[in-house]
């Protein structure tokens, strides 16, 4: 779409303010809006941000970054096949920006186009990545303390809960058709007011984009009918966590998946093999970028269904790379891997643009996965999973800092000047909540994600 067809497509929908939206290093969703008057020229040239965005972390506490101080200044350009009118808000629409820097560069902290960068690795084998995130999300309502109360007590899969919560949920269908998403499947999960939305795979930048749109209207559509849903991995401590696993898959130029492989065991390739053999052996330090908050490491337990070491294996959900079982009716298409150590407190740029480099030094380097687990593997002895080389994922966000630092092939691959903010804010937020108590880190990420 040109300037011009969005400010037509605003002027007919009757929107007055069209939302410049980014996600930052500490996966907040922000941004500035323009008025139509002006809009295309905005389109054009991008709002004028500054710099230091990019050190703030989730509580608004301005990091000392070198370079992204009070001095200087990114435009944040949107990417018009972004473009959205927001459904569950009146008269608004979104698009996702890119930083530019003032002589039209990608900015070295932009997570898109760090996202971009990957995407390009892969189109130099012509390659393309296909992906979804799966959002688990956590309905609530206000109790007259200001506290958030699980919206249902009900069970898994619970008709009643859908009946219950029916006006929210397919509202939310409606709504993220009305913005070009194409929803597949939902369903009430395991927690009190836990419930399960899942969209259809698209090329990976598009995915990253429909992440956001997914977070936004899950929240904007709740509103609506007076409760607050919260993407939190871990809002309630003694119910299920919140995942958003990312389900992927490989493509060429043709169209054919490449991780499907008609002759190879259960259909999946020797470069799908190999990929996931990469996502495995950088995933102590890719969960800083896929479950990078403290409240991450709540949810990102043994037995939590969660994922908990480094395995994969068939339809095994305590693994961290799951082989998702194909559809009888397109088996080629629907071979896909998921990886369970990602939740909505990530960026779905910098997780998906470290899931890329991690897998493709995993091509790179041909390397093995190793054998497929069959059990929950924190019921396997210490020895028997050394045995096995199923190491423990890091259990506290700064112990995954510390596997990203030492991580060459992520740090390289975010570049010097991402790597060094997501690390500088990531830091400062595990120690900030290190001061607070439970109630408190809680409370911060509820209404954040
Ligand atoms: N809620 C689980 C998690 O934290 C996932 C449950 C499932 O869908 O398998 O990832
Ligand atoms: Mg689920």
């Amino acid at each position: 779409m040109t300037p011009e067809e969005i400010l037509k497509q605003c002027q007919e929908a009757d929107v007055r303010l069209v939302r410049f939206l980014y996600c930052d290093n500490g996966a907040t969703i922000r941004g500035k809006a323009s008025a139509l008057s002006g809009l295309p020229g905005r389109i054009a040239d991008g709002i004028g941000m500054t710099v230091a965005m990019m050190a703030m972390n989730a509580l608004d506490q301005l990091q000392p970054v070198a370079g992204l101080g009070a001095v200087g200044e990114i435009r944040l350009v949107p990417d018009p096949d972004s473009f959205a009118v927001l459904p569950y808000v009146p008269s608004s629409a979104a698009m996702s920006c890119d930083m530019l820097t003032g002589d039209r560069q990608p900015w070295g902290a932009c997570p898109r186009s760090f996202l971009k960068r990957m995407r390009e690795r892969l189109a130099a084998r012509g390659w393309r990545l296909r992906a979804s995130f799966e959002a688990e999300f956590s309905l609530a309502r206000q109790d007259a303390d200001g506290g958030y109360v699980p919206f249902d007590e009900t069970v898994c899969f619970s008709s009643i809960a859908m009946t219950q919560a029916a006006a929210f949920s397919t509202e939310l269908t409606a709504a993220l058709e009305a913005q070009g998403l194409v929803v597949e499947q939902y369903y009430p999960e395991l927690g009190h007011g836990q419930h399960e939305l899942s969209i259809r795979h698209d090329e990976a930048l598009r995915a990253a984009d429909n992440h956001i749109k997914l977070r936004e209207s899950i929240r904007g559509v709740a509103a609506r009918h007076g409760l607050f849903a919260s993407l939190a991995p871990k809002p309630f401590p003694a119910q299920a966590g919140n995942g958003a696993h990312v389900h992927f898959s490989l493509w060429d130029g043709e169209g054919r998946n490449l991780f499907y492989d008609r002759e190879a065991p259960a259909g999946l390739s020797q470069v799908g093999r190999q990929f996931m053999a990469g996502v495995l052996e950088h995933l102590p330090a890719l969960v800083a970028l896929a479950c990078p908050s403290v409240n991450s490491y709540r949810r990102l337990q043994p037995q939590a269904w969660s994922s908990a070491f480094t395995a994969w294996g068939y339809d095994n959900r305590e693994a961290a790379v799951r082989v998702a079982s194909p559809f009888w009716s397109d088996v080629e298409g629907s071979t896909n891997l998921e990886l369970k150590a990602a939740d909505s407190s990530c960026n779905p740029y910098i997780a998906l643009g470290g899931l890329i480099a991690a897998g493709l030094d995993g091509v790179e380097r041909g390397l093995d996965p190793g054998q497929p687990i069959d059990v929950d593997p924190a019921t396997l002895s210490d020895g028997e999973r050394a045995v096995l080389g199923l190491h423990r994922l890091p259990s506290s966000l700064d112990q995954a800092l510390d596997c990203l630092v030492a991580d060459a092939v992520l740090t390289e691959a975010l570049g010097e000047m991402l790597a060094r903010s997501y690390l500088a804010v990531r830091r400062s937020e595990a120690r900030a909540f290190a001061e607070r108590d439970e109630a408190f880190e809680l409370r911060q990420h509820f209404y954040k994600y």
